[in-house]
């Protein structure tokens, strides 16, 4: 007995520092996707006003403003301060959206809704995670270390949906998998007389999701294909994503602050780039998942 309590005593240490250095692992990781960055417009109407990695995206109109993204809990500061910076009002962002419901691009909804009033637009099976903090998610729900600040939604969105406030219009794209509601959206601006799609991809990476059998998401395999297959459809001239990583925000901003000729955010190539990567990923991991349980 006495052995056991030892042995019991021991196994709860491991377990503790172990779970303290994945911990302290992934606040590491957190602070470095959240370094402060100086605020620019990207194109058009577009301005990056986030964080070193991850996005966040003011999209202005003379009728009030879109924000995509708030980032971390800790990044809202950030976003505030970029947004005066550039000389917008925050009070004047109408429409918050989110482009998954994980702390890292939603743990500040709540906060920015408080500070500027705006309607907060969500796909139906996001709306829920946003709304129970994170406990629903199918992958990190139960887990604290991934919750964050509940927030309501309110406005469910469809799929294909237009959003518009000014002259601004955004069409909707259900891509789902990385969340069991997962959304992009594109949008057309001009520059120097020329149209341009810009696209806002969610994550859509598969981190070590399981496909096969997976009783609390049945359907992620059919909605990792479904999506692969609209990001193929999207035509997209300006890729713009959550993560900076997925599209060298900060080489490409470097460029464009350096008086890059052509704006080097005009990258057609890197989105089916991207594209052909992100669904060749996937299908090599969905194929030996199921030659695994073969
Ligand atoms: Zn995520």
């Amino acid at each position: 007995m006495k052995k056991n309590f030892a042995f019991l005593l021991k196994l709860t240490a491991f377990v503790f520092c172990l779970s303290g250095l994945i911990s302290a692992q992934k606040l590491d990781g957190d602070r470095k996707m959240n370094q402060p960055v100086e605020p620019f417009k990207i194109i058009g109407n577009i301005y990056y006003v986030g964080a070193s990695d991850v996005t966040s995206y003011l999209i202005t109109t003379p009728k009030g403003h879109i924000l995509i993204d708030s980032g971390f809990a800790e990044t809202v500061p950030q976003i505030k301060a970029n947004v005066a910076k550039l000389g917008f009002k925050l009070e004047d962002v109408k429409i918050l959206l989110i482009n998954h419901a994980h702390y890292d691009h939603c743990g500040g909804l709540a906060e920015l809704k408080k500070l500027t009033g705006a309607r907060l637009l969500a796909s139906p099976p996001d709306a829920i995670v946003l709304e129970d903090g994170g406990a629903s998610d199918f992958r990190f729900g139960g887990d604290q270390a991934f919750s964050f600040t509940p927030v309501k939604v309110d406005e469910i969105l469809k799929d294909g949906q237009e959003i518009k406030l000014g002259d601004a219009v955004l069409k909707t794209y259900f891509t789902f998998g990385h969340t069991k509601g997962a959304t992009s959206w594109t949008t057309d601006v001009a520059e120097n007389g020329t149209k341009y799609k810009v696209a806002f991809i969610s994550s859509v990476t598969t981190l070590d999701y399981s496909f096969v059998d997976n009783p609390k998401y049945p359907t992620i395999a059919e909605d990792f294909t479904k999506t692969y297959q609209t990001l193929e459809k999207i035509k997209a001239d300006v890729f713009l994503s959550s993560h900076g990583g997925f599209f060298d925000l900060t080489e490409k901003a470097q460029k464009l602050r350096a008086g890059a000729k052509t704006n080097p955010f005009i990258d057609p190539q890197g989105y089916q780039s991207f594209v052909a990567q992100v669904t060749r990923q996937f299908e090599d991991k969905l194929k030996a998942q199921q030659a695994g349980k073969k």
